[in-house]
């Protein structure tokens, strides 16, 4: 095959193009990259040998070999895993597979400073060769094809690569980094090397191999010798004992696995023995991910049976509400041929995503409840980055809910965050029966409901939610503790004991009061609400919108709207309080029609609803001006 000239894919080019401008703070992780390509295809070719034990070609012993050429200035990474063909290293080379790619690119701010935290997110991997090196040729052969079959790559890293072929005896890749003339110094260095690799590299599972250097008085430099030694502890971190690992290994291991740059929040390491034996390093991260909401993600546990790597992000390991969990699982018993299909239904598998399940609940416990206020500090910063997706797990996982129900926080007309259903109902009012909740689009149009005056005025607490999921998670959570959730933008308010006789009383003569008010009231707004009362729920505002009992409420309908979704088209109540003078007023008006309008359309303005006819409502309010003024 003659030489051939490619384009990099536009996403690799952009990637290319930040790595070298974006990544230069941080260069030595490229060779953490690197090996860790080169371990994952030793693990791949480990995993298809399974099969088909010929692709061994009687070099069964697995390794990575870093070789350093001074003179050539020249750094190689080498293992004997997989390789690849041809067409392997046109494509995973040239373009790049990962689900979510495009928006993770339209995510990038031009900062350059977020966009390199983002990219290590995203992980570079082989790319990150372009930190130090001004071109990088791969030789590689796939393991079972001829050794003529072997490919070259070669490329600068700005817009295409070439592809040749070549032969190669040895199966594997061979990484070369044609360094820059400034990196040469550092990282032709053998301790150099040695010390970034005991550093990111040391729990790799495979022997990762340097040639020894020995000082030549004759020509008064280090001379590289023929043998080789092993670098690493070559040991998997989850198979050594808990007392032989340091905290910043742990740190480097989940760096390693999340391609995150900030250390986690928590981890939990077990041998799990019983029904199912397996070990589990379980890491939860202190960021959410760029992707967290991308639908099609895939959990973040990778698989090994028996310390061979199975799969990466498997995902019937761990509910889908604990995707933001990372680490590994190691299992005893499955058997090495497991496909995600025979995941979803094996029982092992179900003990272990149980297990695991159950830990990183008592993992987020032990910080939620923490005696320290550090630790306690820390799960308030979980509850930012992930809390909306916990919320998910209250419909998912039935048999967990009153464990999950314990961690979720809020925000309430008392505290601003960091309000748990267990405070709430500690600081309930003698009689109160139910816990009050109210949804809005934001904090502030929470906080500034009228729904919430009378409320606010006897001191009782209301929870404010205003994330996404929660009229859903209401759908889902109807008690804690056997005090029900109610809506206060639903049904007429009932108070219950909260309300003393005399103001019961009140009320109901305002109503019987008012009926020829709320007839007229119930004419001119046929068309829009479903009926109209008089209420004690309000104390400054004239007026409020409330969904009927069972109906969807009018945040939720405009939260279905916006997804594109049907809302079920049901008609609000309008409430009024007989207290306002706006409402006194109104009997005796000239414009009574317009007033009604008026009094409907501001009420759906102030629990964040659009108007229908916005220039109607102009009009009206304009009109209404010109007689004040006159
Ligand atoms: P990732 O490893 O996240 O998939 P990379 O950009 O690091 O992304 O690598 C892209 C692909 O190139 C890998 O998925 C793998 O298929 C292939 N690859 C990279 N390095 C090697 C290697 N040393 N041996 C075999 N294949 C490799």
């Amino acid at each position: 095959m003659d030489k051939t000239t490619h384009s990099f894919q536009a996403e690799v080019k952009q990637l290319l193009h930040l790595v070298t401008h974006a990544l230069y703070s941080n260069k030595e992780i490229f060779l953490r990259e690197l090996v860790s390509n080169a371990s994952d295809a030793c693990d791949k070719l480990r995993f298809e040998a399974l099969d088909n034990a010929a692709l061994y070609e009687d070099a069964p012993n697995l390794d990575v070999r870093i070789l350093v050429d001074k003179e050539a200035k020249t750094l190689t990474i080498r293992d004997n895993g997989i390789g690849m063909s041809t067409q392997e290293a046109i494509d995973h080379l040239g373009t790049i597979a990962k689900s979510g790619t495009k928006d993770f690119m339209g995510k990038l701010s031009g900062d350059q400073q977020k966009d390199a935290q983002l990219i290590g997110q995203f992980g570079v991997g082989f790319y990150s060769g372009y930190i130090v090196a001004d071109r990088i040729t791969v030789e590689s052969r796939r393991a079972g094809l001829k050794p003529e079959e072997g490919v070259r790559w070669s490329s600068e890293g700005t817009g295409d690569f070439e592809v040749e072929a070549i032969t190669k005896a040895s199966r594997g890749t061979d990484i070369i980094l044609h360094l820059r003339d400034e990196e040469a110094a550092e990282f032709l260095s053998n301790w150099k090397l040695r010390g970034i690799i005991n550093k990111y590299s040391d729990h790799i599972s495979l022997p990762i191999l340097m040639q020894k250097e020995e000082w030549d008085a004759d020509k008064s430099a280090y001379v590289t010798q023929d043998e080789w030694d092993t670098v690493n502890q070559a040991a998997a971190l989850w198979t050594r004992s808990k007392s032989d690992i340091t905290p910043e290994q742990y740190v480097e291991f989940y760096k390693q696995i999340s391609h995150d740059s900030e250390a986690p929040l928590a981890h939990t390491h077990n041998r799990v023995e019983g029904r199912s034996e397996y070990t589990q390093l379980l890491y939860v991260p202190a960021k959410a991910p760029y992707d967290l909401w991308n639908r099609d993600k895939r959990g973040g546990l990778k698989l090994y049976v028996k310390r061979v790597f199975i799969m990466d992000d498997a995902e019937a390991l761990l509910p889908s509400y604990l995707r933001f969990v990372k680490g590994v699982i190691d299992s005893a018993d499955l058997p090495l041929n497991v496909s995600r299909e025979i995941l979803q239904e094996s029982r092992d598998v179900k003990a272990i995503r149980e297990g695991c399940t159950k830990r990183v609940l008592s993992m987020l416990e032990d910080l939620a409840n923490s005696e320290d206020t550090a630790k306690r500090d820390q799960y308030a910063s979980f509850w930012k980055e992930f809390g909306a997706v916990l919320k998910e797990g209250i419909g998912e996982d039935f048999a967990n809910r009153e464990r999950l129900a314990k961690l979720f926080r809020f925000a309430s007309t008392h505290a601003d965050d960091g309000v748990s259903l267990a405070d709430y109902v500690s600081r309930m009012k003698e009689g109160q029966e139910a816990i009050y909740v109210v949804t809005a689009d934001s904090l502030l149009a929470a906080k500034n409901s009228p729904q919430l005056e009378i409320f606010k005025k006897k001191g009782i607490e209301v929870l404010l939610l205003t994330d996404r999921v929660d009229e859903w998670l209401l759908s889902h959570l109807h008690e804690f503790e056997g005090k029900p959730l109610q809506s206060v933008a639903k049904g007429a308010v009932d108070l219950g004991k909260l309300q003393d006789d005399e103001e019961k009383k009140k009320a109901e003569e305002a109503a019987e009061n008012l009926k020829p008010l709320l007839e007229r009231l119930q004419a001119s707004l046929q068309s829009r609400a479903s009926g109209v009362r008089v209420t004690t729920r309000l104390v400054d505002s004239p007026a409020c919108l409330v969904a009927g009992e069972g109906d969807v409420s009018g945040h939720l309908a405009r939260l279905l709207k916006q997804a594109g979704q049907e809302a079920p088209d049901s008609k609000p109540t309008l409430e009024i309080n007989p207290e306002h003078a706006l409402v006194k007023k109104l009997d005796t008006s000239e414009h009574f029609d317009d007033l009604a309008n008026i009094l409907f359309d501001q009420a759906l303005l102030a629990e964040g609803g659009q108007l229908e006819d916005p220039a109607a409502y102009v009009r009206r309010v304009n009109a209404l001006l010109v007689t004040a003024s006159a």
